[in-house]
């Protein structure tokens, strides 16, 4: 079997240890004869398969009996809407904006209800004095924002409820879930398959949204279903509850923390001591852990660079296309090995190319 070094931003890289489950799983799940795509999301396993999925998550952070886990689906956009739909109680939306991601929650927010801006910024994370709430109901903010490589590495303390979008840093790290009111996270990016989007809400913040809210739009339905009032995402449920599996296996959001910073540092040593032949211009302290960007000193060397590290099973290193240069994504499923790999050849490539 012939598997890459996989940087994919999302859809991403899934442990190996999970996709051999799924494998020998496929054709008779908990000795049903069937595959899990097969069988009824009320039967037994399922539901199992969902209150346990739920509960890992709680544990694997800590989380308080205040606190409900829901199963979603449309993805982080439609968190984009539903935040401010079950928010909007509390008064608008105080958006902190410093990427692409940030950036479209505020656009999609100000369709729904006044949005306001709290700090707006670039190349960084706002500084915690720079955010203005007077006035707001919520602040809102991306905790790692993934195109361009920039992640919060403090939790903005706030007099408003504070919901947070953590697609692609949900559960690499330890999270103090106490101190939010919403965070949400697409599956797709650290947590398994897309289709997904995982909700963890505030108990009292349920239920406010008004009798006019779609049903499918309110937390409050997902609440009071076990995520279940329609047909969920069962696949992607699945794989998510081997993948919070094995997190705990490894040794939980502190390993993953671990390794985060180890990885991080691999690719950031090649960058910074590369002479400028490779540079990132996100403020040092705010850079990601999770999704390294770079650029190359001489773009035209791009494609070439793209072509040779492929030539090495490094896959997927290419920038989202919106800011161009490069982008490793090393997710909890990116080994150590896989991106010390990347770093000799970020090495070899500026040595042989500088
Ligand atoms: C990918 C991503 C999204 C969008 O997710 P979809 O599931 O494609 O809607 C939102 N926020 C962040 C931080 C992301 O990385």
């Amino acid at each position: 079997m012939h598997r890459v070094f996989n940087f994919a931003a999302g859809p991403s890289a899934l442990p190996i240890e999970v996709l051999k489950t799924i494998h020998e799983e496929l054709f008779d799940w908990k000795g049903m004869g069937a595959s899990v795509l097969e069988i009824s999301h009320r039967s037994k396993q399922f539901t199992e398969t969902i209150e346990e999925t739920g509960e890992l998550i709680k544990e694997l952070y800590g989380i308080n009996s205040d606190y409900e886990v829901l199963f979603v689906q449309g993805g982080g956009h439609l968190q984009f809407a539903m935040i401010p739909l079950n928010l909007q109680f509390l008064g608008r939306g105080a958006y902190a904006v410093n990427g692409v991601w940030s950036a479209k929650a505020f656009k999609e927010a100000s369709k729904i209800s006044q949005a306001g801006i709290a700090a707006q910024v670039e190349k960084r994370v706002p500084l915690e004095e720079e955010l203005k709430t007077e006035g707001a109901g919520f602040l809102y903010y991306c905790s790692n924002e993934t195109v361009n490589g920039i992640q919060y590495h403090y939790v903005p303390k706030s007099k408003c409820v504070l919901a947070c979008d953590m697609s692609s840093d949900f559960l690499s790290k330890p999270v103090d879930v106490s101190k939010y009111g919403v965070i949400f996270a697409g599956a797709q990016k650290n947590f398994g398959p897309a289709g997904l989007t995982v909700v963890i809400v505030r108990k009292d913040l349920l239920g406010k949204c008004g009798e006019s809210t779609p049903t499918m739009l309110d937390y409050q339905t997902y609440a009071k279903s076990l995520s279940m009032f329609n047909t969920p995402p069962v696949f992607s449920i699945y794989v998510a509850n081997l993948v919070a599996k094995w997190i705990k296996k490894q040794g939980g959001v502190e390993e993953m923390y671990r390794r985060s910073l180890l990885k991080s540092e691999l690719l950031y040593s090649a960058i910074d001591q590369s002479g400028g032949f490779y540079y990132n211009d996100v403020k040092k302290e705010d850079r990601s852990l999770m999704n390294v960007v770079f650029n190359l000193k001489n773009p035209e060397l791009e494609q070439e660079f793209i072509e040779s590290a492929k030539k090495e099973d490094l896959f997927n290193v290419k920038g989202h296309r919106i800011v161009g240069g490069m982008r490793a994504s090393i997710y909890n499923a990116v080994s150590v090995e896989g991106t010390q790999k990347l770093a000799d050849f970020m090495k070899r490539f500026a040595i042989e190319h500088g």
